[in-house]
């Protein structure tokens, strides 16, 4: 029973860039007991530190491309073998192609665990842009906020750490618009990939966030008793 409790709880998050995978994800990661793994947050801690992978990883971000699948599959495949992701995890930004979600379900697989539910958070295009116009990013602890929508305490100020707020290099209206289009193209496909296997459970995204939190938990406990 506790194996099955356990596979039910790798959680991936899919939305077009902007439609509050990271915000919900922060939720869940608070309300599961589950760690949050962005693939994005990764990718950005490699920058900071001027890894290898972080000087590979920008030029693919400031243009609002994919990061090739090889290294961010090994990327992911070295955060989920960690101990913390034992027993499930929220997955955030990943996979966003076919052939991530294909590596997905082998990683797991090889520790007898599998991916549980598949929450789809759907919001229209024109609300997407504005999200993503409106986000602030605490450069401490990626905690993500709206200058209208879910402003901080205090400008400028993360509520969480207190670390300063910025607002991504890669949300300027032109690499916005090519992630858009990027997430339409390339990862789009894997709505279906889920649906195909049962798992894919479709949430409205336009609505508040307390709201979008609330419809994500009920799915989440209604999906882990099946
Ligand atoms: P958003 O929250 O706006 O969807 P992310 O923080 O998830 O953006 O991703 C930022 C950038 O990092 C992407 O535009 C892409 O360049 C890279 N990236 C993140 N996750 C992946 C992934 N799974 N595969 C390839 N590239 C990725
Ligand atoms: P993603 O990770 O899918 O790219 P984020 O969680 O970063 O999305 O959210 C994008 C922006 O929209 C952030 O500024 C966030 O504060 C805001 N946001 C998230 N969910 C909602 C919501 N339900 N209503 C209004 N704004 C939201
Ligand atoms: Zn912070």
């Amino acid at each position: 029973m506790e194996s099955k409790q356990a596979q039910s709880r790798f959680i991936v998050l899919l939305g077009a860039p902007g439609a509050g995978k990271g915000t919900q994800a922060a939720y869940l990661e608070e309300v599961l007991g589950i760690p949050h793994v962005s693939s994005g947050d990764l990718f950005r801690e490699n920058l900071r530190n001027e890894t290898g992978l972080g000087k590979l990883a920008r030029s693919y971000m400031d243009k609002g491309e994919l990061v090739p699948d090889e290294v961010t599959i090994a990327m992911v495949k070295e955060r989920l073998a960690r101990p913390d992701c034992a027993g499930g995890a929220v997955l955030d930004g990943f996979p966003r192609t076919i052939a991530q979600a294909q590596a997905l379900d082998e990683i797991l697989a090889e520790t007898g665990r599998r991916v549980g539910i598949v929450p789809y958070i759907k919001v229209p295009d024109d609300v997407l842009l504005a999200r993503l116009a409106g986000r602030w990013t605490c450069r401490q602890c990626e905690a993500v906020y709206h200058e209208l929508f879910n402003p901080p305490k205090i400008a400028g100020k993360c509520d969480v750490c207190g670390g300063e707020l910025y607002q991504r290099a890669d949300d300027t209206p032109e690499t916005q618009r090519r992630r858009i289009e990027v997430y339409f193209q390339q990862t789009t496909p894997l709505i279906e990939y889920y649906r195909d296997r049962g798992l894919l459970v479709e949430i409205d995204g336009a609505q508040s966030i307390e709201r979008v939190q609330a419809d994500l938990l009920a799915a989440i406990q209604s999906g882990s008793q099946s």
